[in-house]
């Protein structure tokens, strides 16, 4: 690497430096035009060096500019200015790390060009680099928080144009299993798709389509306690809103805009508990939060389901040794009729891997089934008006009443 100060025998260097000097620029505009060669001096140092060596060049005393026509004295005053407002900007926020960003306006933008064409691009550094830089230490030292590129928990934004600070904060991601306890609650908040949340006739003015659901029951909590807008919840895969999840579901809960991350889990953990229709366990933050969501959603794992079914007729018990067949053929299935007007109509094969039953009644029996990640377990015991082939109600010959549904196991890894 280069050092720096400069070897001005060379003569470019000579050159290039009393053609910035025909502009009036401050030290740090100056000392920016070799902001690439060597480090630990800040531009402006950098500046002060090239202009007592330019002065001693012509021989005459070369001082710093009242107003550098360059940033307009962005380096002098305008950074303190950016700063404090960044630091009134960020008051309540809670964060370990953040970022800089700078939109340059585009006078600068211009200005530095036209610079450039004069003197070229070798060894200049960007005023957009040094703003980043330099606010960055300033805030480091105000607020004693570190500089973080690669994945802060903040990101300020200074826009030159309007003079604004704007703000991303990361979103706050914690990890979870739950268990559902109850029928009748969907896994997510369930907005209204006729009016999209305002509030209509068909919703009854609520917005949504049931009073709760398993994410706002784990979310209120952990909004509150984060001062979060809101949640998005991720799971591997869902069990139908009238079903239960008896085994340990894996989540992510998703808090947007938190000015709160450092939270007490295990406080948060009982206070979900204390709902009895949803149990969660083993929450912790957790830093890749999009990699585990993308894991969640793709990861293809068996279920155990355990299903009541009422039949119409008394059960044929000679017919039973038919069953068989639901985990000798693939399951073919058109997409059922009580979701087709939100799904494409497709058809899906899955697997039944096992299965088992108990006669408890007449008409009445329990079966216990093991199946791939994805089939539509009613539709296997109804026959979906044949849309599900082959099927419990067909092989036994007896139409369903009315069943219910637990997922029992989740068979992870
Ligand atoms: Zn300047
Ligand atoms: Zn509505």
């Amino acid at each position: 690497m280069r050092k720096f100060p400069l070897d001005f025998s060379e003569e470019k260097n000579k050159e290039k430096l009393l053609e910035i000097l025909k502009i009036n620029v401050c030290n740090s505009c100056l000392g920016r035009q070799w902001g690439m060669i060597g480090h630990g001096l800040t531009n402006a140092e950098r500046g002060k060096i090239l202009r007592d060596y330019a002065s001693k060049l012509t021989k005459t005393e070369l001082k710093e500019p009242e107003t550098c026509e360059l940033c307009n004295n962005f380096f002098k005053d305008g950074i303190n200015r950016i700063v404090d407002k960044i630091v009134e900007k960020i008051q309540g926020v809670e964060f370990d790390t953040f970022l800089i960003g700078t939109v340059v306006s585009d006078e600068l933008e211009k200005k530095q060009e036209a610079l450039w064409e004069k003197i070229g691009v070798d060894d200049v550094e960007t005023i957009k680099s040094e703003i980043n830089r330099e606010v960055g230490k300033r805030i480091e030292k105000l607020t004693k928080k570190r500089f973080n590129l690669r994945n802060p928990d903040i990101t300020i934004v200074i826009d030159l144009n309007t003079n604004a600070i704007r703000t991303q904060i990361k979103s706050l991601y914690i990890y979870g299993k739950y268990q559902k306890l109850v029928r009748g609650i969907p896994q997510t908040k369930w907005i209204c798709s006729k009016c999209k949340g305002k509030g209509c006739i068909y919703c009854k003015g609520e917005g949504k389509l049931y009073k709760t659901s398993i994410q706002e029951i784990i979310e209120a909590p952990l909004l509150k306690v984060t001062k979060s807008k809101n949640s998005s919840f991720h799971a591997a895969g869902r069990e139908d809103v009238d079903a239960r999840n008896l085994d340990w579901r894996p989540f992510v809960i998703e808090l947007i805009k938190p000015l709160k991350r450092k939270i007490k889990l295990k406080d948060l953990e009982k206070k979900i508990n204390k709902s009895k229709k949803v149990r969660v366990k083993g929450l912790k933050i957790i830093d890749n939060g999009k990699e585990i969501i993308r894991k969640l959603k793709t990861e293809r794992v068996d279920k155990t389901y355990l299903v009541d079914v009422e039949f119409e007729n008394r059960i044929d018990e000679k017919l039973l040794k038919n069953l068989k067949n639901v985990t000798r053929e693939i399951i073919i299935q058109k997409t059922p009729l009580r979701v087709i007007h939100r799904r494409a109509d497709k058809i899906r094969k899955r697997r039944v891997k096992k299965i088992s039953y108990k006669l408890i009644g007449s008409r009445r029996m329990q079966f216990k089934i093991r199946a791939e990640s994805g089939l539509y377990i009613k539709e296997l015991i109804t026959g979906d008006n044949g849309r599900t082939q082959p099927n419990v109600s067909d092989l036994i010959n007896n139409k369903v009443k009315k069943l219910s549904l637990d997922v029992i196991k989740i068979h992870s890894g």
